[in-house]
């Protein structure tokens, strides 16, 4: 499943995706600044290794309006504008898990 990526020419902010964010081309809202994001297709390759995609838990995430806060306490734990926390590989599940006080499955 692609990824894709776009990045904030503003900013630089960057945002992924496993789905586009809609059914055209067009750029993405930086979530910062509110600059219209482009397609980062050069950061499109698969950077993680093949067999685990990032999965993005509502369970270890917070709600919208604390996603500031985490990113502030957290700033190494990936989360989104909705608050669900990104898992990038089974290592990072256990170091999130820990981190935020859950159990790791
Ligand atoms: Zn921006």
């Amino acid at each position: 499943m692609p990824i894709y990526c776009f990045r904030c020419p503003k900013c630089g902010q960057r945002e992924e995706s496993l789905r586009r964010f809609s059914q055209s081309d067009d750029p993405k809202d930086c979530p910062a600044c509110g600059a219209a994001m482009l397609r980062d297709l050069r950061a499109e390759v698969p950077a993680k290794p093949a067999g685990f995609e990032t999965i993005w838990s509502e369970a270890l995430g917070v709600h919208p309006s604390q996603v500031a806060e985490h990113r502030r306490v957290h700033p190494d734990i990936p989360i989104r504008d909705d608050g669900c926390v990104g898992i990038s590989s089974y290592r990072e599940n256990v170091r999130i898990c820990k981190k935020l006080g859950f159990d790791p499955k």
